[in-house]
């Protein structure tokens, strides 16, 4: 990925770079004329020293990133978050407030500005984050403008978010760079990556800005003395394609799962965590399947991603998935019903309650705990019920790999039994959990009495929060 990329950078038009690197050898000389006591600082936020440029009331990095006297002079801004091994967003400063609707206005540049910025807009709104934008006429948080930024500079930011957690502004764009009449693509991807900046965001490839920007001068600048806090569940790798990336070539970049996921962890709904649901099970494709505090399901594609609703699938108060991908879910009258996909409608199950929790043995058998925390089984979903002796007392049941059975006790415990009627054996700090499943890389996946999601590798290992 890398190779192409730097190849096309040395061949491709001025037009195509945020900033350019034919001018580095300007850009040498005019950085002499940088304090040194400025370099340090911008050294100690963590930000590249390389092609630093002074403009009014504040200096340009990395590009298109304003870092004004005023954001220079406050104190050191702490940690960034990274996401994958070259994507890191400022996490101090964010925008404050939420839920919040920042507002956005154009002006002095083309029609087809306005129609990029609300396409950029309807990007950020699709994700349903706590922060949302919205285009004014005039007099927005926000305000995009015309400035001639110089040969290869398509926009700058206005920097990040003060320390009172509102917007910079404005954004400038150079559209005698970019055209009048540009790829709207591409210029969506330049408006949607200043508003990045505008609320927190740092360059995808901080650390390797040769990944994007084709030099390599210096490549990485270390953390800056900053810290760094790695997303588990995304990769280290170089992150192709991201909208945050230092240097456009040109193409269109929608966020990519990881950005999906920096946005999230920022702005989403599940900032603070896993979420809260109060069951959890696991599809057939490995997605985890979550029942929300509305009893309605969502799903999640991995651990990190975040929950996505699961229209009428309401409402259940547990769940499970059978050999063949139908979902076996528990209704608020304890019933059992069936959905053979997450979008076909329930169906009712007769003679199938009154259950608390069920689970499926490796066999097929259904195994319920009943209203009285005892376990039962049905061979099939139209046998009858058969009570199990001397199963109780639990609120929850899942199934390892291996046949073992794993319940939840009443004091939210974990307890196996190698088969149905052996007995129950304390897991050793295994509490607090009201549901647990297993994954299918054999990860034991539970719901803590805090509504969250925890993980713990085998039966033995300590309970991990999922948390991002
Ligand atoms: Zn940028």
């Amino acid at each position: 990925m890398k190779h192409p990329i730097k190849a096309l950078l040395c061949a491709v038009a001025f037009n195509m770079l945020l900033f350019s690197c034919t001018k580095e050898i300007k850009q040498a000389d005019d950085q002499q004329e940088i304090p040194t006591e400025v370099i340090n600082k911008i050294k100690s936020e963590g930000f590249s020293t390389h092609q630093v440029r002074k403009v009014k009331d504040g200096y340009v990095v990395e590009g298109d990133i304003f870092l004004s006297n005023q954001w220079l002079n406050e104190k050191s801004k702490s940690t960034v978050l990274r996401i994958a091994g070259t994507e890191q967003y400022r996490t101090n400063n964010l925008i404050t407030g939420l839920p919040r609707v920042l507002t956005l206005s154009i002006s002095g540049l083309p029609a087809t500005y306005t129609a990029a910025l609300d396409a950029a807009i309807a990007r950020y709104n699709s994700l349903n984050l706590r922060l949302s934008f919205q285009r004014v006429a005039s007099g927005g948080d926000i305000a995009i403008q015309y400035a001639y930024l110089g040969p290869g500079v398509l926009g700058q930011s206005a920097g990040f978010p003060n320390s009172a957690g509102n917007p910079p502004s404005p954004i400038l764009l150079n559209s005698n760079v970019i055209g009048s009449n540009p790829n709207q693509g591409w210029l969506t991807t330049i408006i949607a990556h200043e508003i990045g900046h505008t609320i927190g965001l740092r360059h995808t490839d901080y650390f390797n800005r040769s990944y994007s920007c084709g030099f390599s001068n210096p490549n990485n600048e270390g953390d800056g003395g900053v810290g760094a806090i790695h997303i588990p569940g995304t990769p280290t790798a170089e992150d192709p394609n991201s909208w945050m990336l230092a240097c456009s070539d040109g193409s269109d970049r929608p966020f990519n799962a990881n950005d999906v996921i920096a946005l999230n962890h920022l702005y989403g709904n599940t900032s603070t965590g896993s979420g809260s649901v109060i069951g959890v099970s696991v599809l057939s494709n490995g997605a985890i399947l979550g029942i929300g505090l509305d009893n309605d399901l969502y799903t999640r594609a991995t651990l990190y991603s975040p929950w996505a609703f699961v229209p009428n699938s309401g409402d259940v108060i547990g769940i499970t998935v059978m050999p063949d991908g139908t979902i076996l879910g528990i209704g608020l009258d304890n019933d059992l019903y069936t959905k053979a996909t997450l979008s076909s409608p329930w169906a009712y199950v007769p003679n199938s309650g009154d259950l608390l929790a069920v689970t499926v043995l490796p066999d097929g058998t259904i195994l319920g705990v009943g209203l009285d925390n005892d376990l039962y089984t049905k061979a099939t979903l139209s046998s009858p019920w058969a009570y199990v002796p001397n199963s109780g007392d639990l609120l929850g049941v899942t199934v390892l790999p291996d046949g073992t059975i794993l319940g939840i006790g009443l004091d939210n415990d974990l307890y196996i039994k190698a088969t149905l009627n052996s007995p129950w054996a304390l897991v050793p700090n295994s509490g607090d959990v009201i549901a647990v499943t297993v994954m299918q890389n054999g990860t034991i996946l539970g719901v803590g009495l805090d509504k969250q999601l925890y993980t713990r590798a085998t039966l033995n290992s300590p309970w991990v929060h999922v948390q991002w």
